[in-house]
């Protein structure tokens, strides 16, 4: 879609063409910091567009503007100034843009830093830790600032005190165009940073904010979305070779619904992006709609559900664009459903998540939302269920004995299993883990269990079929990992529901 960006432009190397540059809205050009070069002709829509922006590397940016401009992008570098003089040309002399930001990172100077430079600090730095969320909370004398950072919370130290929070708060506030005056309603925005560490070292970074009354003052979580932070091959998510084979042959299938299962925070979206991004080559056409787009794959028509079009309303408009694959976000509701169903039956494959805490539970789900038993039958191909476990860190694993409680809960699925765990190191931070694995339950809808589904079977049964096909469950592939050294038995306990394990510790041993 775009060609590689050039390293070295400048503004007077451009013709500017006040038409051409008015072919962008000037609310989104100003936004995001974005014009267009040259003379751009009407009649060839095959053209390609020379666009000036801050981050010619911004994938996802550059998308939008292949949307909006319809043709091919070519990107080159621009500074701030540069751009901003170029839409000058096209709009006149604007509003400056208030909500972008543009942060080079450094620690706060000075021994009481202000709460501009607090949040310049805090916002890069969640960045810089690769944390996924950033919570501010206050307390009656106190406050903490803690990252998510593999799933897992972590205390920061910071120079916020309970004097200066509320000032920080509202630099949070004003950012994310929030109404500072108000302090009793929950407000949710966003904010679109550009962190800049020098020459060729740029990142657009979405943050979206969340602000909660909180009896000491008001709470924020800002949860950071790296749009380029890329994809992550479907060979290197932790499955096993079998069951990326499997799971590559159902979507290769003419049509049909696989769905991905799990709590927030499981892994979900980046396994429906890899999986989507191995389907991607170029003889399918993929479609999704999203809310909001956390990752941009290259050549996959993205779309963003709005207040303009919702959710179901963009659902049935894609449809209608002729699609292989449709990915949609989460079946919530009846229509979100029958719409889900309904297209896996009519020549796509669909790509959905749910909710539901194993693979078998999502069946009695989508029945829950009153879809009809033979509707789920026939177009169920499968379900993946998911969690992520912490790995452990390679530099300082060592083995471990179970603890008496430990040995209770497991039983027998423990019988020679050799644990590991990380000790604590430098490189991973004194936690003795890094980075992340997925542990997952893969339930294929064969005939047998159609028939089953059609038959009204609960969930026991549906097991039991299961189990009795050699159905892995979570826990198994947990085990697996753990007897491979890759996670601890202490992850699987945090990450796996309590009563999964003690149901497949009974299964064992009966
Ligand atoms: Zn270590």
């Amino acid at each position: 879609m775009s060609q590689e960006p050039d390293d070295f432009s400048e503004l007077s190397q451009y013709p500017l063409d006040r038409n051409s540059l008015r072919l962008l809205p000037e609310p989104f050009c100003r936004r995001h910091l974005v014009v267009v070069l040259g003379k751009v002709d009407p009649t060839a829509p095959n053209a390609t567009v020379t666009v000036g922006m801050l981050d010619p590397d911004n994938a996802h940016l550059l998308a939008r503007l292949g949307d909006l401009l319809e043709r091919s992008i070519h990107p080159v570098r621009l500074n701030r100034y540069e751009i901003e003089s170029a839409l000058e040309t096209g709009f006149g002399k604007g509003p400056r843009v208030t909500a972008d930001l543009v942060i080079k990172p450094r620690p706060p100077s000075r021994t009481h830093p202000n709460a501009v430079e607090l949040v310049d600090y805090i916002l890069s730095m969640a960045v810089e830790k690769k944390a996924s969320d950033i919570h501010i909370e206050s307390y009656p004398g106190d406050v903490d600032l803690r990252l998510r950072i593999d799933g897992i919370l972590h205390q920061m130290y910071t120079d916020m005190s309970p004097e200066s929070v509320q000032e920080v708060v509202n630099r949070i506030k004003i950012l994310a165009e929030l109404d500072i005056t108000e302090h009793r309603k929950p407000q949710d925005g966003r904010i679109q940073a550009v962190i800049d560490k020098g020459e060729d070292n740029r990142k657009v970074i979405d943050y979206r904010v969340s602000v909660v009354p909180s009896p000491a003052g008001e709470d924020v979580v800002i949860r950071i979305l790296d749009s380029g932070a890329g994809l992550v091959p479907v060979t290197q998510l932790g499955m096993s070779a079998d069951m990326q084979r499997v799971l590559l042959q159902l979507l290769n299938n003419p049509e049909g619904l696989v769905l991905v299962t799990g709590p927030t925070g499981s892994g979900k979206t980046t396994t429906l992006y890899s999986a989507l991004a191995q389907l991607n080559d170029g003889r399918r056409k993929i479609i999704t709609a999203e809310d909001p787009i956390e990752y941009f794959v290259p050549k996959v028509n993205q779309k963003q559900v709005s207040t303009h079009m919702p959710y179901a309303v963009l659902l049935r408009a894609l449809l209608r664009q002729d699609p292989n694959v449709l990915l949609m976000g989460e079946i919530r509701d009846l229509e979100t459903g029958s719409t889900a169903l309904n297209a896996a039956r009519t020549g796509h494959i669909v790509l959905g998540t749910l909710h539901t805490a194993d693979a078998v539970g999502s069946i009695g789900r989508l029945r829950g939302l009153e879809l009809d038993d033979t509707d789920i039958a026939d177009a169920l191909l499968a379900v993946l269920a998911q969690r992520l476990a912490r790995r452990i860190c390679e530099k300082c694993a060592e083995p471990r004995e179970p603890t008496e409680e430990q040995k209770v809960l497991l039983g027998r699925l423990l019988e020679g299993v050799r644990l590991m765990a990380g000790r604590g190191c430098d490189h991973c931070h004194h936690t003795g883990y890094r980075k992340r694995i997925g542990l997952f339950e893969l339930l294929v809808v064969d005939a047998g269990l159609q028939d089953l589904i059609v038959a009204g079977a609960h969930n026991a049964q549906l097991r039991k079929y299961a189990r009795d096909h050699s159905f892995k469950t979570m826990v198994d592939d947990g085990l697996e990992k753990i007897a491979a050294g890759l996670t601890t038995l202490d992850e699987l306990i945090r990450v796996i529901p309590y009563r999964h394990i003690v149901a497949t510790r009974d299964e064992r041993q009966k």
